[in-house]
């Protein structure tokens, strides 16, 4: 591993396994790393914790870095693989055996089951006991299968500074003589990931508070080595409205979900996991900007935070009204493609682009754009849903075709125009607006609600327009 760190230089990573997915705990321990690097000038690194080959396909790993690249958490230096330094894994094994830190275990199967059950019998917490560990005696047999253990401490305690979790203590006497290499030579996580952080020079590691258990045992190897300890910062996890760990029956967890799904866009998303266990005043709208100025490890909770659609479809709603029209269309663009079974032209997307500006307003998600905006794609006769055409029953026709020769004959084609026109017809007619309007909006969109009428002309433009109109106003009624 080639990654050289300045002294002091604040450097965090990420690294997930790969699960199929990148899911939003993880994506947001991803910004925490993120963030903290940046804020610090320092660097964030990847490394994918590849060692589970069945797990580890190439679309598992690629949906990780496919998350990571649309939330614009960019890492430095190259992609690092936990499978690629096994060797370096079994070298520090070896190390560890050397220096009296670790030992060759024989302890058979059977032997292992026994002392479970006597634990189990005896009601206590089962911690392996190993003769092998003061042994100085040769393997059973020569070719005897051994792992390597630990030799962890039997007294004493372990302390860790958590950054976010505070002081936490340990009884050495709790830990165990944890495996550090299996019989086959393949390291295990705990050492894996201790040497990678090590090599990697990682000063910060900030993950899920499901680790930290494991941190007092990766601590024993740290100490055993003589390597600086990194500061811990274990953040409490995600948890569902109902207090659980957030899973797949609370909604979505992956990231990919989000976006194709839920019609999520990155900042919002981004925005909002940010604030799901950390906060900085009571501010809720934080730019990547801010958040790089602002974000520290201090104001990370010591609670689990809870998951809540409905704000983050607020933020949403919030960053689509930001966005630019031009990039919400190329979003909304495959989704009505799918939604009218053609694709659109350069110029229909041009369309839709400045059909934005009246359809952002109400939306929370792309999905809701591209309902929005489909209608502008239709060709006559155009389909009606049922409360359309309810809407096109009784005097519907009549009136419909008093405004098709009221738009007619308009000189100019502008919402103020329309507007003027319509609202004629319903004066002359003695209706209200809404008895013609809604009509109108039937006729146009084929459905019963759709973004202002008068918006709704403009952007259909006068020919398109009055061929709708006249298709309806044709129709028996
Ligand atoms: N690969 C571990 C996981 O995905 C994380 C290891 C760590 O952050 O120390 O849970």
């Amino acid at each position: 591993m080639s990654a050289t760190t300045e002294p002091r230089q604040v450097v965090t990573r990420f690294a997930p396994s790969p699960t199929g997915f990148l899911h939003i705990g993880g994506a947001r321990t991803a910004l925490f790393n993120w963030l903290f690097a940046r804020h610090h000038g320092g660097k964030f690194l990847l490394r994918i914790e590849d060692t589970d080959k069945v797990r580890s396909t190439k679309e598992a790993i690629d949906a990780i870095l496919d998350g990571m690249n649309w939330l614009g958490l960019d890492w430095d230096g190259e992609t690092y693989f936990q499978s690629h330094f096994a060797a370096r894994h079994a070298e520090v094994a070896q190390q560890m055996l050397e220096a009296g830190h670790a030992y060759r275990c024989y302890m058979t199967q059977e032997e292992l089951a026994e002392q479970r059950a006597k634990a189990q019998a005896e009601r206590r917490p089962f911690k392996v006991n190993s003769i092998w560990r003061d042994c100085a005696a040769d393997a059973p047999t020569p070719d005897a299968p051994f792992v390597v253990r630990l030799k962890a401490p039997r007294t004493g305690e372990t302390v860790i500074e958590d950054a976010v979790q505070g002081r936490v203590v340990v009884q050495n006497s709790e830990l165990d003589d944890m495996v550090l290499l299996r019989s086959d030579g393949t390291p295990t996580y705990m050492l894996a990931v201790v040497v990678d952080d090590h090599d990697m020079g990682v000063t910060h590691v900030i993950r899920g508070d499901d680790h930290l258990n494991n941190a007092f045992r990766q601590l024993g190897i740290i100490k055993a080595m003589g390597w600086p300890e990194p500061i811990y910062a274990h953040v409490p996890l995600i948890h569902g409205q109902d207090g659980a760990k957030m899973s797949k029956r609370h909604g979505a967890t992956g990231v990919d979900a989000y976006r194709d799904e839920l019609g999520m866009l990155p900042e919002a998303l981004s925005n909002y996991l940010l604030r799901l266990g950390w906060g900085y005043g009571d501010e809720e709208i934080i730019s990547r900007e801010d958040a790089v100025k602002w974000f520290d490890l201090a104001n990370v909770g010591r609670s689990p935070s809870r998951f809540d659609i409905k704000k983050l479809e607020n933020l949403n709603g919030h960053y689509i009204r930001e966005a630019e029209n031009g990039r919400l269309a190329g979003l909304a663009a495959p989704r009505i493609e799918k939604l009218i079974g053609r694709p659109l032209a350069e110029s229909e997307i041009a369309t839709l682009g400045q059909a934005m500006e009246v359809l952002k307003p109400r939306a929370k998600n792309v999905d809701e754009l591209a309902e929005g905006g489909t209608f502008l794609f239709k060709t006559i006769p155009l389909d009606v849903d049922e409360r359309a055409a309810a809407l096109l029953e009784g005097q519907a026709s009549e009136l419909l075709t008093r405004v098709h020769t009221a738009l007619s004959g308009l000189d100019e084609w502008t919402a103020e125009a329309a507007e003027g026109a319509v609202r004629s017809v319903a004066e002359q007619a003695g209706v209200k607006l809404g008895q013609v309007a809604q009509p109108l909006r039937a006729a146009l969109t084929g459905r019963a609600t759709s973004p202002g009428i008068f918006d709704v002309l403009l952007l259909l433009g006068r020919e398109e327009s009055l061929a709708r109109l006249a298709d309806q106003m044709t129709k028996e009624q």
